[in-house]
């Protein structure tokens, strides 16, 4: 296997050797005007490619037929077979100054792409190499012609500077085998693309093919035109089809170029600046078209991502902008809401938030918005009141990279299930299972909210504490179930005397707490009073026993001003001891 590769290989480092030698027989024989120098030089373009597809261990191999090519081509066809090696030097000598350039700043390959890729390009193909080699080769063939040496020089400069860099991108598309991929990169049919390098070479036609106009501009809009709608591939194409064109024509004497009052080889070194500036002018608009298209590509593929995501989470999934108007709803919205998704689009988010709950995810909003990158949960309520659901929502805002917020995105839950067994445990938690009335817990913890309401709005209120008397006695005679029913039938009735705002708790055994609320110390004595009286009058009858009475004895304090709970329970617990000592069946006022 490894010798079919490298077999392949060597064949392969020969064609070019070949392609190497025929283009390089071609420009001398063709472009040696003054019998110095060529002033076309493509072959360097074309070794360079092939250097930098290979490994450095590998630019022996590529030499090799190169140096043989150009020793034969120099015998044969250039200045003979003494000036040949010193010219085979200074020929191999700009393509491997290049190529040591370019694989120091790209790596493998020719990823002109970026700027310093192209300055290390530009300045090892196009200026160091050259003017190296040009040194070399003018030296030579002013010795074996007896031309100017500097005239060579900047001939040879010229042609291999720009030579190398025109043609080394082309011969590289050639040669990588990378034209298809670039075909496929230009998403524009195979008819397009024919069309538009069809009319860069019918323009450059008519402007090379007349002599009377200096309208070199005239090629640029089809070959800008080409660039944008074929990319790369339009770019290259027109570039070689301008220079297979201009040239052939301004060899033949026409053409604009020949309106230049210059030598034939200063006018086709300036076809070639021509071509080359040319190539500088649709060769960055491809490298930008083509970085659109990529980022294009990758927003694409980033969207249909996390739409994938969107939809395939049992979440839904809403995008809301900065004022509130629903952007996007994933197909789960539809289950969770009941609504389908293509109807929200468009439609305010507040429509979907029972309006009590609106301030509460409004806070959560505002949240989301000052804490970029953090989710902000929240719970609120569907508007529809006749079948109440909670829904649990997480919000996180959507910043655009230059930090402007452009609106949140939020997660929804149904947690209606969730919400009301917590409602139910925290109803059995709070409520006292013997008599269904609160508990102390829930007595206290809603004596503490009334007490904080008090201090924002003021208004009288008194707690009354009742003890049972004799209970015991009850549950000794009758047994405790006649007492727990016992304890039933006074929570109801005690609950039955009450007002709604009104508070009553069992917060012991046989003892019971009662808020009057937004009542003045003697009419809440003239209740409490009321409520003891409805107590003693009750007949509570008890399965087989017949029935009983029952007393309690009760203590009764006003609220005081920002008098924390424990002082004024206190004050009510002594109150009632003081109508236990009394007598029982009796009521006393806290001092
Ligand atoms: P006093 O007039 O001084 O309050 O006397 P009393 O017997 O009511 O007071 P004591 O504290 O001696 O007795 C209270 C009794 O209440 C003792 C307890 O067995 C009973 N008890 C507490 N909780 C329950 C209950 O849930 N059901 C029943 N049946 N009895 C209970
Ligand atoms: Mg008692
Ligand atoms: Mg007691």
């Amino acid at each position: 296997m490894r010798r079919i590769i490298l077999t392949t290989l060597t064949i392969r480092l020969w064609l070019v050797g070949f392609a190497y030698f025929v283009l390089a027989a071609l420009t001398v024989s063709f472009t040696r005007f003054d019998g110095g120098a060529a002033f076309i030089w493509l072959s360097s373009g074309l070794l360079l490619a092939q250097l930098s597809l290979l490994p450095i261990r590998k630019w022996g191999a590529a030499f090799l037929p190169a140096a043989i090519a150009i020793l034969v081509m120099v015998s044969c066809f250039g200045l003979g077979i003494r000036a040949a090696p010193t010219i085979m030097v200074a020929n191999l000598m700009d393509p491997l100054i290049a190529a040591l350039g370019i694989r120091w700043a790209c790596g493998m390959g020719l990823r002109i792409d970026t700027v310093r890729a192209i300055v290390v390009f530009l300045l090892s193909a196009g200026v160091a190499g050259p003017a190296l080699s040009a040194l070399a080769g003018a030296a030579a063939i002013s010795h074996f012609t007896g031309g100017g040496f500097w005239t060579n020089c900047f001939t040879w400069f010229a042609a291999h500077g720009l030579g190398t860099t025109l043609f080394t991108p082309l011969m590289f598309v050639a040669l990588s085998g990378d034209a298809k991929h670039w075909r496929t990169e230009a998403r524009s049919s195979s008819l397009v693309t024919t069309l538009a390098l069809s009319l860069v070479a019918l323009v450059a036609a008519v402007v090379f093919r007349q002599s009377a106009l200096p309208i070199l501009f005239v090629p640029f809009l089809p070959m800008t035109l080409a660039t944008i709608l074929c990319g790369r591939v339009g770019a290259i194409g027109s570039c070689v089809i301008v220079a297979i064109i201009g040239g052939l024509y301004t060899v033949h004497g026409l053409g604009p170029v020949n309106l230049v009052h210059a030598s034939v080889g200063l006018r086709a070194l300036f076809l070639q600046a021509y071509i080359g500036c040319s190539a500088l002018l649709v060769l960055p608009i491809a490298a930008l078209l083509r970085q659109h298209r990529d980022l294009t590509d990758r927003v694409g593929e980033s969207e249909a991502r996390y739409r994938a995501m969107a939809e395939s989470l049992g979440d839904g999934i809403v995008d809301v902008a900065v004022g509130g108007t629903i952007r996007y709803a994933s197909p789960a919205v539809a289950q969770i809401v009941g609504i389908a998704p293509e109807e929200l689009i468009g439609r305010s988010a507040r429509t979907l938030v029972l309006e009590d709950d609106l301030p509460n995810l409004w806070l959560a909003y505002e949240q989301a918005m000052a804490s970029p990158g953090r989710a902000i949960r929240a719970q609120y309520r569907g508007p529809d009141l006749a079948s109440i659901r909670w829904y649990e929502t997480m919000l996180r805002t959507v910043q655009a990279p230059t930090g402007t917020q452009l609106g949140v995105v939020g997660s929804i839950r149904d947690i209606t299930e969730r919400k009301e067994a917590e409602l139910r445990l925290s109803t059995a938690a709070r409520t006292d299972v013997l008599t269904g009335i609160a508990n102390r817990r829930a007595f206290e913890d809603i004596m503490e909210q009334r007490l904080g309401q008090l201090a924002m709005s003021p208004c009288e209120a008194s707690l009354a504490l009742f003890d049972l008397d004799h209970f015991k006695a009850i549950n000794d005679t009758y047994g405790h179930a006649a007492g727990d029913r016992v304890l039933q039938t006074v929570a109801q009735a005690a609950r039955a005397q009450l007002r709604e705002d009104d508070i009553i708790a069992r917060v012991g055994g046989e003892e019971f707490a009662v808020l009057f609320w937004d009542l003045d110390k003697d009419r809440a004595a003239i209740a409490a009073n009321r409520l003891r009286a409805a107590i003693s009058s009750l007949a509570i009858s008890v399965p087989g026993k017949g029935s009983l009475n029952i007393t309690a004895s009760m203590g009764l304090a006003e609220v005081r001003a920002g008098e924390e709970l424990s002082q004024l329970w206190h004050r009510s617990d002594i109150a009632m001891y003081e109508a236990k000592h009394g007598g029982r069946n009796c009521m006393r006022v806290a001092a």
